[in-house]
């Protein structure tokens, strides 16, 4: 199994100020020419083995995440990281109407929709989206971010097929290879996280999508079945954009901070 963020930012895509790429092109330059051996020819070499943090940075990207097994792949959240995806899908099958989608939605609120109208695929004749979620207003949430005003084109001119599946609670699917169980979060609107699992001659590994989640129970019996998303997870993607401070000042708003995550 394969874990890919192509956008981990909350509520809103957040791109690097000015003044912020000024102070990163100062420092990088100050490292390079601390090197001793500033020259012309070594710049290329020096940029591209810089950490991600130093160089060209990461983090802008709402909410999306790509897990792929040995077996295909499926999408959890249409974040604005969900564009970036599409474009690379683009250049496989799914640039020649031959591509299917797999597409889970924790909940609806804008970080976690506002790159479906951008994602490519979903405007290819021949492509199958398939589009998933506990919620049962799955189906008009997804036709209401292309309704006009908000959008140029309605929904009912999309070019690929999309379908819309409603899952249970708890309860495990089957496909791409892999086990997708939904498992609610604290969120103030329905949120509900995933648990992935994937067995292979490699052995089982686990993912857990805990996106937008207070924590408002952490205990065993808080969190009754709930407490099934964490459990033996290998890797768990647990958001936290506030600092303590803000965390106070922001109960009940369903995100927690990164001190107590
Ligand atoms: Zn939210």
């Amino acid at each position: 199994m394969v874990v890919r963020f192509w956008g981990v930012r909350g509520s809103i895509p957040a791109p690097k100020s000015p003044a912020v790429m000024q102070e990163l092109l100062v420092d990088v330059l100050k490292e390079f020419t601390a090197t001793g051996a500033a020259t012309a020819d070594r710049i290329d070499s020096f940029v591209r083995e810089l950490p991600a943090w130093k160089g060209a940075g990461y983090g802008g990207e709402t909410s999306c995440a790509e897990v792929e097994s040995e077996a295909g792949r499926i999408i959890i959240d249409a974040g604005s990281g969900l564009r970036r995806l599409g474009e690379r899908l683009m250049q496989g099958p799914h640039g020649k109407g031959q591509g299917e989608i797999h597409l889970f939605f924790t909940h609806f609120h804008w970080d976690h929709i506002v790159g479906l109208p951008f994602f490519a695929p979903i405007f290819v004749p021949g492509n199958r989206i398939h589009l998933y979620a506990v919620q049962s207003d799955l189906e008009l949430c997804v036709r209401q971010v292309f309704k006009k005003p908000f959008f140029p084109v309605p929904f009912e001119q999309l070019l690929s097929k999309i379908s819309f599946h409603r899952l249970d609670p708890r309860q495990p699917l089957e496909l791409q290879g892999v086990t997708v169980t939904p498992y609610q979060l604290d969120h103030p609107d329905p949120c509900w996280g995933y648990r992935v699992e994937e067995t292979s001659a490699r052995g089982r590994r686990v993912y857990a999508h805990c996106v937008d989640n207070e924590a408002t129970r952490i205990s065993p019996l808080d969190l009754g079945e709930d407490a099934l998303l964490y459990k033996g997870a290998d890797l768990c993607f647990f958001d936290a954009q506030y600092t303590l401070q803000e965390f106070l000042e922001h109960m009940n708003w369903g995100i927690h901070c990164a001190h107590r995550s």
